[in-house]
């Protein structure tokens, strides 16, 4: 066994950035002139909430969020959101889904436990390969929210633009998308993510939700479901999760102080996502993708080889090579690169390489 650090492609939990891990490490057993770990410290004392503060504020500063809005760090992942919109936005009235591929598909069906929800598109048709056209998407005009999720884990689908929903407000999962690129937060009523793909480890979620639509939230609900209540208590209504929210500031420090920002990141995620996919188009068919080019996504590129026995082959031999994860979804099959943000150029390059390498040897 080899303690090496390999190019990790997961699609989630996913690679972290080395400088956020080794700032972690240093820090672990004593925060400086703290004495003890952030895990060991009051979530209720001066030192954690400075760490609060300075998570939200960067979360602010590199999304620029409006003043209008909330951000929120919960527990209970993507999935606990999928109930959780549901139960404090719809107010007795009835929501507009969108379904772009597997993770908003479960976003539907968990919201149809909870109240009626109007699926108002369905990729299955086209293989979830595409998002609709606006003109495909008949929007209610009374609908309590209108839901999409912006980028397709399994699928590696992504919006490139999103719809315009006039009076409703858009709700939008951006678990594996997040800080990938600029993005204009006022198009949204809900944005929300969960930490594990793109901005830290599994264990705390964002939300950044317009104040409005916190009068939304019913007296019926529990206080921990209750968004307005959350929000009035910033986050702590009860102990938050501290490391995995510490380790948020760090990713987000990092992405403003070493990256420089969303501007750069974008260009920096789309120079590795051109690498990747130049290869798949340039191999004469040996790789083919998923998703049709316009939808294509900056962040996970699913891709096959000309038979399943090779996808296997591919997998294993890139093991050894170094690169691994690079297993598709057990509800997909096949292959998927993840490239976030923590991704190098250079682990990039060294899948484009490797690729050619194998179709070179088993075409
Ligand atoms: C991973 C993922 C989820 C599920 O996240 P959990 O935190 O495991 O519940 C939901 N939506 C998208 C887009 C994801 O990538």
């Amino acid at each position: 066994m080899s303690d090496r650090r390999l190019y990790n492609f997961s699609a989630g939990p996913a690679a972290l950035p080395l400088p956020v891990l080794k700032k972690a490490q240093e820090e672990l057993l004593c925060l400086p002139n703290v004495g003890a770990s952030v895990m060991e410290i009051s979530h209720r004392s001066k030192t954690f909430e400075a760490i609060l503060d300075a998570a939200e504020a960067n979360v602010r500063s590199l999304l620029n969020v409006p003043e209008n809005y909330k951000i929120l760090f919960l527990q209970g992942g993507a999935l606990l959101q999928f109930g959780m919109i549901p139960m404090n936005l719809l107010g007795g009235k009835a929501a507009d889904y969108v379904i772009t591929g597997s993770w908003s598909k479960k976003a539907d069906s968990e919201a149809k436990i909870v109240g009626k929800v109007n699926t108002l598109w369905d990729g299955k048709s086209v293989s979830y390969k595409r998002k609709p056209t606006d003109a495909e998407l008949k929007l209610n005009a009374d609908a309590a929210y209108a839901y999409i999720c912006s980028n397709e884990t399994i699928e590696g689908v992504q919006f490139q633009a999103f719809p315009n929903t006039g009076n409703v407000p858009l709700v939008c999962d951006a678990s594996s998308d997040i800080f990938s690129k600029p993005i204009d937060i006022s198009q949204f009523g809900l944005y929300y993510a969960c930490a594990q793909k793109n901005a830290g480890p599994a264990g705390v979620t964002l939300v950044i939700i317009r104040d409005d639509l916190l009068d939304r939230s019913p007296d019926t609900l529990p206080s921990l479901l209750h968004y307005k209540k959350i929000a009035e208590q910033k986050s702590m209504l009860n102990t938050p999760p501290c490391f995995a929210i510490y380790m948020v500031k760090l990713v987000t420090d990092w992405l403003q102080n070493d990256m420089g920002g969303l501007e750069k990141v974008y260009a920096f995620n789309k120079e590795k996502a051109a690498l990747l996919y130049d290869t798949i188009d340039n191999s004469g068919g040996y790789y083919t993708g998923h998703a049709e080019k316009e939808y294509r996504s900056l962040m996970n590129v699913p891709f096959r080889l000309p038979s399943e026995e090779l996808d296997k082959r591919f997998e294993a031999e890139a093991k050894t090579a170094g690169l691994i994860m690079l297993s598709g979804h057990r509800s997909v099959g096949g292959l998927r690169a993840s490239i976030y943000n923590a991704m190098p150029r250079e682990g990039v390059v060294a899948l484009c390489d490797f690729m050619r390498d194998f179709a070179g040897k088993n075409g």
